[in-house]
């Protein structure tokens, strides 16, 4: 992570909580700046996909997106 800064690409990591969402304390060793960085799940694009098409009622829709999904889960995509 780039200190936000002086841009010095190295910042080294000082403090981690640990929950669901990471929230890591990291300090610049060029400028000292001290700053925050949070790491989120990001939410599964094809589940929204899948979730509309569900609403939608169309069935070919709704299998074309459940085998990218399996696919997916396979490890083939
Ligand atoms: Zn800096």
């Amino acid at each position: 992570m780039d200190c936000p800064k002086c841009a010095f690409e190295d910042t080294k990591v000082i403090s981690t909580s640990s929950s669901t969402i990471k929230e890591r304390t990291r300090k610049c060793p060029v400028c000292g700046y001290v700053f925050a960085t949070v790491e989120l799940p990001k939410v599964d694009t094809y589940l929204e996909d899948y979730a509309r098409e569900l609403l939608k009622g169309d069935k070919k829709l709704i299998e074309a997106i459940g085998g990218k999904q399996k696919d997916r889960e396979r490890g083939i995509l």
